[in-house]
């Protein structure tokens, strides 16, 4: 399942923290929680051109609340709509 940057809004399968955290030997937490934070940056990606900030800011919104439940993340994302407005 996808999880969304919340700085870009670029989709990035949940897997992908999981291999990053192998590849620099840390653990999924640690990346999960880098990743809440920096986004594409946090798993050695860049962040894409094109960019939606209200996706983001939703992302954003959606972290702040969720805190570490990134399946509850990922659940919300895959829903499509932000219940939080
Ligand atoms: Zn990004």
């Amino acid at each position: 399942m996808d999880i969304l940057c919340p700085i870009c809004a670029e989709p990035v399968d949940n897997d992908e923290l999981h291999s990053y955290a192998k590849e620099i030997q840390s653990t999924y937490r640690a990346v999960a929680a880098d990743y809440r934070q920096r986004g594409c940056k946090a798993i050695g990606m860049n962040h894409t051109t094109n960019s939606s900030s209200a996706v983001a800011a939703n992302a954003r919104v959606v972290y702040d609340i969720l805190g570490d439940d990134m399946d509850g993340a990922m659940a919300e994302f895959a829903d499509g709509t932000n219940t939080f407005d």
